[in-house]
């Protein structure tokens, strides 16, 4: 499922926003919101930024996607650490998130101070695609 040599192939040359081309499924499937923005925070890539930049000259991964996948793969395991087997654990029944709430780095954080030592920025909010984006500007570039 996470592959940077594949998601360079299909990232290359494309304008569409990194947040929007991560949760296409048909890029990756069953990725949420939530882990996307997580994951964008903790590499300190902006949501904004054209897919196709974490992709070099000649279709490999950018170290730039290289840490993005670290981060996924990082958001997952937390995830899991926090009280479930998988993404669709966090779902409670009654429509809810579980454990992993309590433990966001940005999501649903804005207007409050950026987490990253050092960073002193704010998050802010905005829609792409129809869906909430959380994101701190000043780190993620
Ligand atoms: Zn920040």
């Amino acid at each position: 499922m996470l592959d940077a040599d594949l998601l360079a192939a299909r990232f290359a040359g494309k304008a569409q926003p990194l947040k929007a081309a991560l949760l296409d499924q048909r890029n990756i499937a069953g990725l949420g919101n939530i882990y996307v923005c997580e994951a964008l925070w903790r590499a300190g890539l902006s949501p904004l930024k054209p897919a196709g930049a974490v992709v070099d000259a000649k279709g490999r991964p950018r170290k730039t996607l290289v840490l993005l996948m670290e981060a996924i793969r990082a958001v997952i395991a937390d995830a899991i650490a926090a009280g479930g087997s998988s993404l669709r654990d966090h779902i409670q029944t009654d429509g809810t998130l579980g454990y992993f709430q309590h433990s966001f780095s940005v999501y649903d954080r804005e207007g409050e101070p950026c987490r990253k030592p050092g960073c002193g920025g704010t998050v802010e909010r905005i829609v792409q695609a129809g869906r909430s984006t959380f994101y701190c500007p000043r780190c993620q570039k």
